[in-house]
């Protein structure tokens, strides 16, 4: 296997990699959305709401509320807790949400319990309180997965694609027609003829091939690379967050591999 990184921020990572099979690549797109456990709110008890917004409508945004962690493994999963999954500040860390119009009650106004815990983004809108409105709301986020709920999804956007294979043959006349057809910027002129100067960008649609009439264009997928990009939530910078659905994959085939020795 080869790794060639792309493209590194602090919430998005794109990378190539070469000699997998399409399972591999989607095994670690699939890993980064469901598989890294996070944070997220998961009760609340809501003792007063005057607001405009329904009681549901308030929880939704809640729990849709990025959670960061400064220590996230100290926490346990509910089922993986020693309380056995009833409640306890291993597996849960409470919060408090008070306010009174009027004004705009956003994310950074949620109050854990854990100051190291804390809201991704600090500007997340819950509710608009108007004059004399009010909020007042307890409640706790427990540590899951993206599969248990889309709300403890650490990786938003992921996904794969073959890396693209542009071939050009003697028979181009330097029309430019693929050129103007192409929708990513992929192929330039140079020296009266295509050339494909932008190829990670290519998004095997094709529609370069339709429009050359000299029939001098090849655009295949490489089966055995893929261009994987990933975007964190923001609950995690994303390196940290390929890592870990890295650690999943490989804890589940350790697993296997100690089924299989008893087995023997
Ligand atoms: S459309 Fe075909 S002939 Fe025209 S520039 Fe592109 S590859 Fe060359
Ligand atoms: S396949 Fe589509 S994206 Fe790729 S070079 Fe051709 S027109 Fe551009
Ligand atoms: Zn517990």
């Amino acid at each position: 296997m080869k790794f060639e990184l792309i493209e590194l921020r602090e919430d998005r990572i794109r990378f190539l990699l070469s000699g997998v099979t399409a399972a591999f690549a989607n095994g670690i797109r699939r890993a980064c959305m469901s598989e890294v456990p996070i944070l997220a709110i998961d009760q609340i008890s809501l003792y007063d709401n005057t607001s405009v917004l329904f009681d549901e409508q308030i929880a939704l945004r809640l729990g849709l509320v990025p959670l960061q962690s400064k220590d996230l493994d100290s926490y346990s999963r509910p089922e993986d807790c020693q309380c056995g999954g009833e409640g306890c500040p291993g597996c849960r860390v409470d919060f408090m949400l008070s306010a009174e119009g009027p004004g705009m009650v956003y994310s950074k106004d949620i109050q854990f319990t854990d100051p190291g815990v804390k809201p991704a983004f600090d500007k997340i809108p819950i509710v608009i309180l108007g004059e004399g409105e009010k909020v007042v709301i307890e409640g706790f986020a427990t540590k899951r997965v993206g599969k248990d709920h889309s709300k403890w999804q650490a990786g938003t956007l992921c996904g794969y694609k073959n890396l693209p294979k542009i071939e050009i043959g003697a028979s181009c006349d330097g029309c430019g027609k693929c050129i103007e057809v192409c929708p990513r910027d992929v192929l330039a002129l140079e020296e009266g003829r295509a050339k494909a100067t932008n190829i990670l960008e290519c998004s095997l649609c094709k529609l370069c091939i339709e429009e050359c009439e000299a029939g001098a264009l090849k655009v295949t997928p490489v089966l055995d690379s893929f261009v994987i990009s990933i975007e964190s939530s923001g609950v995690m910078p994303v390196k940290e967050l390929v890592a870990k659905a890295a650690q999943e994959i490989r804890k589940r085939a350790e697993d296997l591999d100690a089924k299989l020795a008893e087995l023997t």
